[in-house]
């Protein structure tokens, strides 16, 4: 029998799952897929590590977060030669309390509720299959793991808002988000470089969501999302960091409702609002439509900001990681950031950057420049691995 880890990433509209399962000293991807259209029409699919599909299922009408969750672990139950050991959620939000993750019971779903109005498009969706979970299977170990904890370790004035008390007590601080994937980050870079690790380094998670973090000895010091997901650079849809009176004359001069500059911001922005072409950064490059360039050059030129912001954060600059889809896969954005980035002492070398690295700035270069690939899922399984064993 080989003992498995499920983990779970519940969003709005889909349910991903990872499977990973413990061989000697190592965890290794089993499968992985989602159950997607969970509002619509409900469709799951599962891959093996290489990428096959090797389960599917199409369900008439929407199945929801409690009936995907129960399908999904009936699913992982049945499969024979392993046992489910323990499951693990990323949990966008664990607010100022928690600071790594943490093994679930009653009183840690309750208090994970209590953040709900920190995260409301998030969280809930985030624990509704902990519940679940939590009445059918109480046996089987659950263990929350947040986007926000890995910052935590940020001076307190990085935390913070120039706000009154009266608005601050309220929980309004700069959490910061996407910790899991700087934390894996963080983890791999003794392997892959130690100036890089023992450093000052800024990683660039280019995704649809995108975020920077300054690292320092790879610990989180500064980060561009504070306290939502819409601080920072301009992502997919989300407009990024924002003169606060916009909003106001969105409501005030432009009569729009809270829900519609809610939307906005969220889905009307970023790539998508810019070029009016896309979100998808792979259509943007290969589109010739003028605004679609527009809205990559705001990327960059945006990124090449907060750069420098974090590097101040830093107190200097030794490395620069790119990682998530875009940060991954395009060349050109990296080519892009990298020549604004000069001033600071990078160097790129095309050629390395044109076959992802991982290294691709020259030897000479005063800033070291490295492509390293992201794994959420598997610093999940390794968390839920880690407190279930102790
Ligand atoms: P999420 O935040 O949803 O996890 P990903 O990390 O998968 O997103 O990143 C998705 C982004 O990565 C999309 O904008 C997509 O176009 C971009 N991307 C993926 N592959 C490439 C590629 N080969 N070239 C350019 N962009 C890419």
């Amino acid at each position: 029998m080989t003992d498995s880890i499920l983990v779970l990433n519940a969003g709005s509209s889909s349910l991903k799952f990872s499977v990973f399962a413990r061989e000697a000293d190592a965890l290794r991807l089993r499968s992985h897929g989602q159950i997607e259209g969970l509002t619509t029409d409900s469709h799951f699919v599962a891959h093996d590590a290489d990428g096959a599909v090797v389960a599917e299922r199409s369900f008439s009408g929407a199945i929801g977060h409690e009936r995907a969750t129960g399908f999904l672990l009936d699913h992982y139950l049945d499969t024979p030669g392993t046992t489910l050991r323990a499951v693990g959620h990323r949990v966008v939000h664990g607010g100022t309390e928690y600071a790594a993750p943490v093994r679930l019971d009653a009183g840690v779903i309750h208090a994970l509720e209590a953040l709900i109005p920190l995260a409301p498009l998030h969280q809930p969706h985030n624990l509704a299959p902990i519940r679940v979970l939590h009445e059918r299977v109480p046996d089987i170990p659950q263990v929350a793991c947040f986007d926000t904890a890995f910052h935590r370790t940020q001076p307190e004035i990085a935390q913070a808002f120039a706000l009154p008390p009266k608005i601050e007590r309220h929980g309004v601080h700069r959490y910061g988000f996407h910790g899991l994937s700087y934390e894996f980050i963080a983890r791999r870079l003794p392997e892959v470089d130690a100036v890089a690790a023992r450093g000052r380094t800024v990683v660039l998670h280019l995704g649809n969501g995108a975020s920077m973090c300054a690292l320092v000895g790879g610990r989180s010091v500064a980060t561009t999302m504070g306290f939502t997901a819409l601080e920072g650079l301009p992502m997919g849809t989300r407009c990024g960091s924002l003169d606060p009176g916009v909003v106001l004359f969105m409501q005030q001069q432009l009569g729009l409702s809270v829900s519609e500059v809610e939307h906005v911001l969220y889905h009307e922005s970023g790539l998508l609002g810019v070029s009016g072409v896309s979100s998808d950064m792979r259509s943007l490059e290969s589109s010739d439509d003028p605004r679609a360039k527009r809205a990559i050059d705001l990327l960059v030129y945006r990124i090449g900001r907060e750069l420098g912001s974090l590097a101040a954060a830093a107190g200097g600059l030794d490395a620069i990681v790119f990682t998530a889809g875009i940060g991954e896969n395009s060349a050109r954005l990296r080519e892009a950031v990298c020549r604004q980035a000069r001033w600071i002492g990078v160097e790129l070398d095309p050629a390395a950057n044109a076959r992802q690295g991982p290294r691709i700035s020259t030897d000479g270069s005063g800033v070291g420049v490295w492509v390293i690939p992201t794994d959420e899922e598997r610093m999940i399984a390794q968390h839920t691995d880690d407190l279930v064993a102790t």
